[in-house]
């Protein structure tokens, strides 16, 4: 029987035995399954500042996790050889969630204080980090979120008490861009609204040369950010040439120097990355 995935805007109709276009859901005897829970492609001790949280625990290290997957198709994605692929396609581990916490809080004595869900998009798989945020709060640890925050209301709403910071993708101002991506401007905006009301909130703008680089569309991204709170960290990242887009230079230093004075007209913290 045909069933619609509602977990995000997609929504993809699929087939008896079909997966979605993020790889990771399928339909099985009518029911919508992620594919890749408790399967995981990537885990590594970071320090926070890396995922990246600036004005969150400085200084402190976090346990990341990845599994694969995406639901959108960004030509220039550092993770493609995890986002893109689905289920098979790489090795993976079994890491169920009271296991993932108890690894976490083994790693206290390192300085570790939780569970980052990132590398590939997370929330297509909103079932395994509902799971393990639960047992990673009940060790009095906390949830750091990496995600380009495309998801539907209903299930954002679910997961957000558990979450205590998030780092969410605004991959730039226009439905133009969004669209060339894959992804949806609207949903963003609102989820980046919805997290900021419920836990710690940092954004990310990968500054993709002809692009999204505008002083212009900067300067309306930082606005609107600061009529949410002029206080949320924006991080302004460097693109390189990877994966399907490599008919460009890297971001000039310079020019990611200048959008950022541009941004802190309208907000308080700024950062550079990969300069
Ligand atoms: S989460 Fe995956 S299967 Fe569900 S609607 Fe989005 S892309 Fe489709």
């Amino acid at each position: 029987m045909k069933q619609r995935c509602e977990l995000c805007f997609h929504r993809c109709a699929l087939e008896e035995g079909q997966t979605g276009l993020c790889r990771a859901r399928i339909n099985r005897g009518g029911t919508i399954l992620p594919l890749n829970y408790s399967r995981v492609t990537s885990l590594a001790l970071d320090p926070i500042e890396k995922k990246p949280l600036r004005r969150f625990h400085s200084g402190s290290m976090i346990l990341s996790v990845g599994s694969f997957g995406c639901n959108l198709r960004c030509p220039f994605c550092q993770n493609h050889e995890i986002s893109m692929a689905g289920e098979g396609e790489l090795d993976t581990e079994e890491l169920l969630p009271n296991d993932l916490a108890a690894l976490a809080e083994r790693l206290r004595p390192r300085g570790n204080i939780g569970v980052a869900y990132t590398y590939n998009e997370p929330l297509i798989g909103y079932e395994y980090v509902r799971d393990c945020a639960v047992a990673v709060r009940a060790r009095g640890m906390v949830n750091v979120l990496v995600s380009n925050g495309t998801v539907e209301e209903a299930p954002w709403r679910e997961l957000l008490p558990l979450i205590d910071a998030a780092n969410i993708d605004l991959k730039g101002f226009t439905e133009g861009w969004y669209r060339r991506l894959g992804g949806d401007l609207e949903t963003v905006k609102r989820n980046i609204v919805l997290a900021a009301e419920r836990c710690h909130v940092e954004v990310t703008t990968l500054l993709v040369p002809g692009e999204n680089d505008s002083e212009a569309e900067i300067s309306a991204l930082s606005r609107w950010l600061s009529g949410i709170d002029p206080d949320i960290p924006l991080h302004l990242s460097r693109f390189f040439p990877r994966y399907r887009m490599t008919d460009r230079p890297p971001t000039d230093v310079n020019a990611v120097y200048r959008l950022a004075e541009v941004a802190r007209e309208s907000l308080r913290w700024v950062y550079t990355g990969n300069c």
